[in-house]
């Protein structure tokens, strides 16, 4: 993962920052709830892309997805969209960032989706064998756009 500036030249038109709308405001708060900026807008917004067939990845610059802000963003768009948002099937071939595999098919789909996270079956052997949904694409998705929701680079790129 790189800065804004590097991911904007990395991915061109693909690449959008969006943490002014879908960044967490309380992200120098941890003991305070995570707050979007303008969920009203966002996630509206979120949801008419996804619906439009698009691939879109959350990116933030968190290791943890679960206290994340993608988390509450992928909780909201899952309660509008409910099944008609993309989950992975069984054996389906995706992208992780260790390289390319297949979902495993020896874990039910039901708790792969409800645990949040994915066992992969990387071609090239690899100990990271979970993934969320955040760090999975599609392998065959030609055209997957970035989403940045990462809500430091705002003030970051004032500061410059
Ligand atoms: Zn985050």
């Amino acid at each position: 993962m790189g800065t804004g500036a590097n991911m904007a030249h990395r991915y061109g038109k693909r690449y959008l920052y969006k943490g002014d709308v879908l960044g967490n405001i309380n992200y120098d708060a941890p003991d305070v709830p995570i707050q979007l900026a303008n969920e009203a807008q966002g996630i509206p917004w979120l949801v008419r892309w996804v619906e439009k067939g698009v691939t879109l990845i959350l990116l933030c610059g968190c290791a943890n997805y679960d206290t994340c802000h993608r988390k509450v963003i992928y909780d909201n768009v899952k309660a509008v969209l409910g099944d008609r948002l993309l989950e992975y099937a069984l054996g389906q071939r995706v992208m992780t960032p260790n390289g390319a595999g297949v979902i495993d098919a020896s874990v039910p789909l039901h708790v792969q989706v409800m645990r949040n996270r994915y066992a992969v079956m990387l071609d090239v052997w690899n100990p990271t064998r979970y993934y969320s949904l955040d760090q999975l694409e599609p392998y065959n998705s030609s055209q997957p756009t970035l989403l940045d929701t990462h809500e430091h680079l705002h003030e970051y790129a004032a500061r410059r």
